[in-house]
């Protein structure tokens, strides 16, 4: 209980003589600074014809976008058979030179993401070819050069599944370089997230960048008592050296895409809607239409929950 002031930016505590520009009654409510929501899906919102208010609303004032591998820079063309957002050719600095000008309603940082990296330079490939890893390492870079505030990879989800640990140690050593954190949605959140959880630390500590686990959790009913084991990993990692942390949301249903549910090998090279579209009174590409309503450039309509 007491009193608190805005000065400079900045909250401060204050006492009753402090005499300020506008005073506010909150007399039995709380205060409290913004919330920095360390793993969100925003990465389109601000780009949408309205205004977006809704997580300023809930007291976040800070998103981190462009996690579990997905950004929507650069080059994010191929991703469009997974998203169904179609997003200009761009490059990361001119995506974020994008969101400036929109005017997000609260504060952004955006990583960049593996499988993007990944479907500009191989689209859906499930095994690169000699030259892909350096050039995703170039995009890397310059994305992080541009602002990206770290390299996010989605393990679950193609064409980031793909990807073995010698790449994503490669890409992450990237990021050492520009001294920003690997965040992660791990190749397996359910029987077997001890292996993953294994594979996001040696990452960590083989490129010596900051892990961030997201959206830690234990999936499904038969692994249910596996969260004790999960913190004890990552105090374990930070015990050995590996600055390792991770988040979790505050809803009990997770949401994804369909394709995350399907064998990664009927998803080889780029066939997601023809796979769709062959099942027996599927739902075919009806399922995956363009979305109508574009916004500013891009084909948002609705934002997106935790992945
Ligand atoms: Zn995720």
């Amino acid at each position: 209980m007491g009193d608190v002031a805005v000065s400079d930016g900045r909250v401060v505590a204050a006492d009753r003589r402090t005499r300020a520009r506008r005073e506010i009654d909150v007399a039995g409510l709380a205060v409290a600074p913004g919330f920095v929501d360390a793993h969100a899906h925003s990465d389109l919102v601000p780009l949408m014809a309205e205004p977006q208010p809704f997580k300023l609303l809930q007291g976040v004032t800070t998103e981190i976008n462009g996690n579990c591998g997905f950004s929507y820079a650069p080059d994010a063309s191929a991703l469009e058979e997974l998203t169904g957002e179609s997003v200009p050719d761009w490059t990361f600095a001119e995506y974020l030179e994008a969101v400036a000008a929109a005017g997000p309603t609260n504060h952004v940082a955006t990583l960049v993401g593996h499988s993007t990296l990944r479907g500009a330079v191989a689209g859906f490939a499930e095994t690169l070819r000699e030259g892909d890893l350096d050039r995703m390492c170039d995009l890397a870079a310059a994305a992080l050069a541009a602002g990206a505030c770290g390299l996010s990879s989605g393990l679950i989800y193609p064409p980031g599944s793909y990807a073995g640990i010698d790449e994503l140690v490669a890409l992450a050593e990237v990021a050492h370089g520009y001294g920003v954190p690997y965040t992660t949605h791990m190749r397996d959140e359910g029987a077997g997230l001890a292996a993953a959880l294994d594979e996001a630390v040696a990452i960590a500590r083989r490129a010596r960048v900051r892990l961030q686990v997201s959206h830690c959790k234990v999936a499904g009913r038969r692994n249910h008592g596996q969260a004790g084991m999960l913190l004890g990993k990552l105090r374990a990692a930070r015990a050995a050296g590996v600055d390792a942390r991770g988040d979790q949301y505050p809803y009990l249903a997770g949401a994804t895409m369909l394709a995350a549910l399907l064998p990664p090998s009927a998803l080889a090279g780029g066939r997601v809607r023809d796979v769709l579209a062959a099942q027996p009174g599927g739902p075919g590409c009806a399922a995956w239409p363009s979305p109508a309503g574009r916004a500013r450039g891009c084909g948002r309509t609705a934002p997106r929950k935790a992945c």
